[in-house]
């Protein structure tokens, strides 16, 4: 039979790389509780008509990227393409706009899209997001991307880059689409099929297109940073004020646009120089009209989503080091032995050490060897002589020396591997 494999664009998370998840996941998470942010957890499908409604018609995702299915009871479903939509359909589900405004939120997960594969680009990928719903104050604007580059750089990620823009409020959008479609209309002839139908449907999405036909006609493009109205301009310029209070360094990009419909006001995206192709590791912005969109009471809000696996890629090799090792292997011989081995096994986890233990009745020789492939500290030897004399006879495997330890005192071995350890670790 032939052998079933995992479903194109999604990948198995395996040791040793799985500490890094670990290692990323609890230092955003603390960061996030610092900054006041609490942990939500929504569903992973939603009706479909969520993302249809707020993630706009025309857009990327929903139109080429979804997985869409029906279930059994004709539901029309979708797998999660991002959390926005979600947390939105969360907050004016559970009334979150009745509590303290503003609401702060993170959440870190699996997402869906269906796109070309390649590094950096899967189907099922992680976003870490997090959003600040209920305040229009463009500090918070500010306050979430300085967390965003907190959280990139305790990862010690260098090499970021900041861009940010305005798209104004909805009235300006229109008028700059209607702009955008004029200019572009001149050069129709040189639009390939893909961007005519960008012009009809979406021109803005003509601003980040990646043709290289297209980078000269969109040097020239109209910027959307002249069409703003006051208030909006106003917003922009207290964004970058803000950001320069702090010495945060960006860089203004009147093409950077995003992908969904929902946002308004500020928009942001931090790259790594280092990352290929596919270089934005985080993206976000405001979108002060999605909760009244979907139902809820006019509430403006705020967010970013970050793609875990491009983090990933984007931490230096050796940045972290990964704990490969055991403090303990267990290598009992005889069946009193093995049966005494569980007690003891269950008496050193408490301990608080990490242990494996043999379950081979290979020779002894090879018992050791696979402590040392385990890379395991100490090796605790227990036969029919320890069983005899109540004690375990304790090997530590990179200097051989060796030591009996009475069974009533497996404390000492605590004791010693935390004394080793310390001593590790000063001598770094
Ligand atoms: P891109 O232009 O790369 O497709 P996007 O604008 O569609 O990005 P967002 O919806 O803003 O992405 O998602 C935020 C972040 O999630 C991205 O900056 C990226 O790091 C990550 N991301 C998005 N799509 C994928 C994917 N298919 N595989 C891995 N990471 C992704
Ligand atoms: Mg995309």
């Amino acid at each position: 039979m032939s052998q079933i494999q995992a479903v194109r664009g999604t990948k198995d998370i395996l040791a040793p790389d799985i500490d890094l998840w670990r290692i990323v996941e609890n230092i955003s998470s603390n960061l996030l509780d610092l900054a006041n942010y609490k942990e939500i957890r929504i569903p992973i499908f939603e009706n479909s008509n969520l993302y249809t409604k707020s993630l706009g018609q025309v857009t990327d995702v929903v139109q080429k990227e979804m997985y869409n299915f029906t279930d059994r009871g004709k539901r029309e479903l979708t797998l999660r393409p991002e959390g926005t939509a979600g947390v939105a359909r969360a907050f004016i589900e559970n009334k979150l706009y009745a509590h303290n405004l503003p609401q702060r939120v993170w959440y870190c997960g699996p997402m869906f899209r269906y796109e070309r594969p390649q590094s950096g680009r899967q189907r099922q990928f992680h976003q870490l997001g997090l959003e600040c719903i209920g305040s229009s104050d463009p500090r918070v604007d500010v306050e979430i991307i300085v967390l965003a580059l907190d959280i990139l750089q305790s990862l010690h990620i260098t090499n970021l880059e900041l861009e940010i823009n305005s798209l104004g409020n909805h009235q300006v959008r229109k008028i700059y689409r209607e702009v955008l479609y004029n200019y572009f209309s001149q050069y129709k002839e040189e639009l390939d099929s893909e961007a005519k139908i960008r012009l009809e449907t979406n021109p803005l999405r003509l601003l980040d297109s990646k043709d290289p036909k297209l980078t000269n006609l969109l040097k020239e493009a109209p910027s959307i940073l002249n069409y703003l109205d006051q208030t909006s301009s106003e917003n922009f310029q207290l964004v970058c004020n803000y950001l320069d209070s702090i010495s945060i360094n960006y860089v203004v990009n009147p093409k950077l646009v995003r992908g969904l419909d929902y946002y308004n006001n500020t928009t942001f995206e931090i790259k790594s120089k280092t990352l290929g192709a596919q270089d934005t590791i985080c993206g976000g912005g405001r979108y002060d009209t999605l909760i009244e969109s979907l139902g809820g009471p006019p509430i403006p809000a705020v967010g970013w989503a970050m793609g875990m696996e491009r983090l990933l890629l984007s931490i230096p090799d050796s940045t972290f080091s990964l704990s490969k090792s055991l403090d303990c292997y267990l290598i009992t011989i005889g069946e009193e032995a093995q049966t005494y081995s569980l007690k003891l096994v269950y008496q050193l986890r408490k301990l608080n050490l990490k242990i494996d233990f043999s379950l081979t009745k290979s020779n002894l020789s090879k018992q050791i060897k696979k402590a040392s492939q385990l890379q395991a500290l100490t090796c605790l030897i227990i036969g029919e002589e320890e069983l005899k004399n109540q004690t375990i006879l304790c090997k530590w495997l990179e200097s051989r020396e060796q030591e009996v330890i009475n069974m009533s005192e497996i404390s000492i071995i605590a004791d010693k591997i935390k004394v080793y350890k310390e001593n590790v670790s000063l001598n770094i």
